[in-house]
């Protein structure tokens, strides 16, 4: 006992007043992410002293999260995006990664079908013609990898994403992109 009958006692009551005081002051009730808002559970969790605080354990508990990785995966297999199936797993950088500039753009010209063949440049009001020169109506770069007998890739697109030795030296050979 802090309060002793000797003297003035006065003194030591106020100080024995307010330790009372601060024992008996209510400890703050603070929410965990169970819900709970129990003092004596999870008594670990400091108290919130500014209301711009956002501590992770004031945060409502989050339905299981899917990650930004699988995110991606699903939009890139319901996108519509040309000749997505070259591509299986958006995370593995494609073939050809490491190619010098040049080729690796001219390589994802054919894989996107984006780039200065004849039918773009009617596409974009640059030419009028939209034929190539082996005579098919539009030289597409589809065509240019796939059909025309004068320019087309043994295997196609399929075989010319895979940027082994043989194309490489194909890419290295075309002007339109
Ligand atoms: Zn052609």
């Amino acid at each position: 006992m802090l309060v002793e009958p000797l003297g003035s006692t006065e003194p030591r009551l106020k100080i024995a007043a307010v330790g009372i005081e601060v024992v008996s002051k209510p400890a703050a009730k603070t929410a965990c992410v169970c819900g709970s808002t129990s003092t004596n559970r999870h008594s670990s969790h400091p108290e919130v002293r500014l209301t711009s605080r956002r501590p992770v354990w004031l945060e409502e508990p989050q339905p299981e999260e899917v990650s930004p990785q699988q995110k991606w995966t699903e939009k890139w297999a319901a996108s519509n995006v040309v000749n997505r199936s070259l591509i299986v797993d958006p995370f593995i950088a494609p073939p050809g990664f490491d190619l010098l500039q040049r080729l690796w753009s001219t390589l994802n010209h054919f894989r996107t079908g984006q780039s200065q063949c004849a039918a773009n440049l009617v596409r974009w009001n640059q030419a009028s013609d939209p034929s190539c020169s082996c005579g098919a109506p539009s030289q597409t770069m589809s065509h240019t990898v796939n059909d025309c007998p004068d320019t087309k890739f043994p295997g196609g697109l399929s075989a010319l994403h895979l940027a082994d030795e043989k194309a490489i030296a194909w890419l290295g050979m075309q002007s339109i992109c």
